[in-house]
């Protein structure tokens, strides 16, 4: 609620700054990682929900193309249940160009059951003044503008590559949220300054430019 927000820009937004110091970090790692480093393939996460999801990625999915057994075998660099076994995984050379995305869909899965505190949802409230506009061009300048919260700090403070990578998490979290009730909003707003919202592909700007009609 605003009132909340209001409270943390006062007071609590520098406690946001690192709170997930030493022990919280190593509990956050653990539920992804054993102790040798290596990753916990999330049909054996120690969280039931997501051990739950792999189980019923591994009975739907088709990691193996052609081959129609279960997916037993998880993938090492994504811990998703990818194929039936070794040999077709090994086989499989486009998987590794989608591993990445994987990894990074398990470690949100992870973080938002790891019982951490959630600032991202702690929403602002509307903005102070009514000419207050933001564009919604992309996720990182339309939640900064908006001065949306990430996990360590407010949304676009972020400076090293490890505060980078936990703001882009905090911001696939607060976008998944807000995909929806935004490009209503969004086709609402247009649709007055357009006339007919199926022509958002015709928006410009001030002095004319187009802009692009899909947020990034
Ligand atoms: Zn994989
Ligand atoms: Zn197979």
């Amino acid at each position: 609620s605003r009132s909340a927000f209001g409270a943390s820009v006062a007071g609590g937004r520098r406690a946001f700054f690192g709170w997930l110091t030493g022990a919280a970090k190593e509990k956050k790692a653990s539920l992804m990682h054993r102790e040798d480093g290596s990753l916990i393939p999330m049909l054996e996460s120690p969280i039931p929900g997501v051990q739950k999801l792999a189980q019923q990625y591994a009975a739907h999915g088709q990691g193996c193309g052609n081959c129609r057994h279960p997916l037993i075998y998880s993938c090492p660099k994504s811990g998703f249940p990818s194929h039936c076994c070794e040999v077709c995984y090994n086989e499989d050379k486009t998987h590794q160009d989608y591993a990445p995305k994987l990894r990074e869909v398990y470690a949100d899965l992870v973080d938002l059951r790891s019982g951490r505190k959630f600032p991202e949802f702690e929403f602002p409230g509307p903005p102070a003044h009514e000419w207050q506009r933001s564009e919604l061009l992309n996720w990182r300048a339309y939640l900064s503008d908006r001065r949306f919260n990430g996990q360590d700090s407010v949304i676009g403070n972020a400076r090293t590559e490890e505060e980078l990578e936990r703001e882009a998490q905090s911001i696939r979290h607060i976008s998944s949220v807000f995909t929806f009730p935004l490009t209503i909003a969004h086709a609402i707003y247009w649709a007055k300054v357009l006339g007919d919202p199926s022509r958002l592909d015709q928006k410009k700007d001030e002095e004319g430019n187009k802009l692009p009609w899909r947020i990034a």
